[in-house]
């Protein structure tokens, strides 16, 4: 299809954040013309998970963006789930040790006082959850809201109904620059032409501080590599998502080595996926076999059945990582015209519908559902005073 000379909005990126950013500026009626680089869901959007999760957030701003995506997931994209295998599995996370489980217990508390589901389980009833659960557990926790989709199809169907109601879709059309009216952002250059546009959204993820900075602004998106194992497909012997609670703490750090914790689950195609790992090593994409065989030991101590069972293929993906661990999202005021919706870091998926929906409402100057000011994209800025102050 042709590039448009003109839109109201300018996507920049194909994937699950600026699929849903698509969507619903199409719904609130403005033309939308997205452009990406690569095909649809190239980035990290085809190399994650697909977990909708509020069990690893503590109470604060992520955790409220979470909530506030699972009423669009459920609510009005709910007669969409089937097109991107929405599933409500539910999460169990799980103690090794006596310690572990008090921890969780603490945090199971602070999320429950913001609305969270939650129920802890005792170690004798692990298995009820999960019955080929390793023995000697001290105890877990159970959240029935945690759910999945499939992203790529996620990305994909909300691209075409945001196309039915009237967006453009441009796949390998790479941004270049942007057209400048003075500071103001009035529309991308191409390598496929020039698209004239009053408000233009940075939502390519990982890449989001390149596009910043082809603005002349800064948005400190890291990379943060994780691996995923995927094994032989076994129907039904991992009922939910299952993870150590140590996790939690390994999604909240900024240690920027290798970090690795056990995470597995079920697919409704039957395949496990064993995940996790964490590493800021740049842009680097070669496979490092020991990573993956620190995941399946962790794995199999969680899983002792997995010990005999075939990993088919492994992928890797790069987390789109802020410092403060919050995505950036809402109108750069050091750039007006540029919005941002990117670095999601390991959350991207669950919370891009959210994101999707503020970004549609402050491109409207409609009230947004939720604060933006701790997703501000010049916060950094302020925190970058401050130490040198
Ligand atoms: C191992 C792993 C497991 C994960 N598991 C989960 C999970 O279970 N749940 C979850 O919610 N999240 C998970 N994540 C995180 C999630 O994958 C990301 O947060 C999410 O995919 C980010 O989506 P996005 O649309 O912002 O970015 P992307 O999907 O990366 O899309 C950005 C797009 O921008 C395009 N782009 C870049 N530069 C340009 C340019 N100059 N011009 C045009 N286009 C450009 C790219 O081609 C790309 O398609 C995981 C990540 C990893 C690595």
């Amino acid at each position: 299809m042709n590039l448009p000379r003109f839109a109201d909005v300018v996507v920049i990126g194909a994937g699950a954040v600026g699929a849903a950013c698509a969507y619903f500026a199409a719904q609130a009626g403005l033309r939308v013309a997205v452009v990406d680089r690569g095909p649809i869901a190239g980035g990290t959007s085809s190399a994650c998970e697909g977990n909708i999760l509020v069990s690893d957030k503590e109470a604060g701003p992520e955790l409220s963006l979470a909530q506030y995506s699972q009423t669009l997931w459920r609510g009005e994209l709910a007669e969409f789930g089937h097109l991107w295998e929405f599933e409500s599995k539910g999460g169990l996370v799980v103690s090794a040790k006596p310690g572990t489980q008090e921890n969780l217990t603490r945090l199971a508390a602070r999320q429950r006082n913001v609305g969270i589901d939650v129920e802890l389980v005792d170690a004798a009833n692990l298995k009820d959850y999960e019955p080929h659960l390793a023995n000697g557990m001290a105890g877990g926790a159970f959240y029935p809201q945690d759910a999945q989709v499939q992203p790529m199809l996620a990305a994909a169907h909300l691209l075409r109904l945001a196309r039915g109601m009237g967006a453009t879709v441009h796949t390998n059309t790479k941004v270049t620059s942007f057209v400048r009216q003075g500071d103001a952002v009035t529309g991308v250059v191409t390598s496929q032409g020039t698209i004239a546009a009053p408000a233009v959204v940075n939502a390519a993820g990982t890449w989001g501080a390149a596009i910043a900075e082809l603005a002349g602004v800064d948005v400190p998106v890291l990379p943060r590599k994780g691996y995923v194992m995927v094994t032989e497909p076994l129907p039904e012997l991992v009922r939910h998502k299952v993870y150590a609670a140590e996790y939690v703490d390994n999604v909240a750090s900024s240690y920027a080595g290798l970090q690795t914790s056990p995470v597995v689950e079920g697919t409704r195609g039957g395949t496990i996926l064993i995940g996790s790992s964490r590493e800021r090593v740049g842009f680097e994409k070669s496979v490092n076999p020991l990573v993956l065989a620190e995941m399946a030991n962790k794995a199999i101590a969680l899983f002792p059945f997995l010990a005999d069972v075939l990993a088919l293929r492994s992928y890797s993906g790069f987390r789109p990582y802020c410092p403060d661990h919050l995505p950036v999202i809402g109108p750069d005021p050091r750039a007006p015209g540029l919005w941002h919706a990117c670095g999601h870091e390991g959350a991207g998926i669950g919370l891009s519908v959210g994101t999707g929906a503020l970004i549609a409402a402050t491109l409207t100057g409609t009230a947004p559902a939720m604060d933006l000011s701790p997703f501000a994209p010049e916060r950094f800025d302020s925190l970058r005073q401050e130490a040198h102050a």
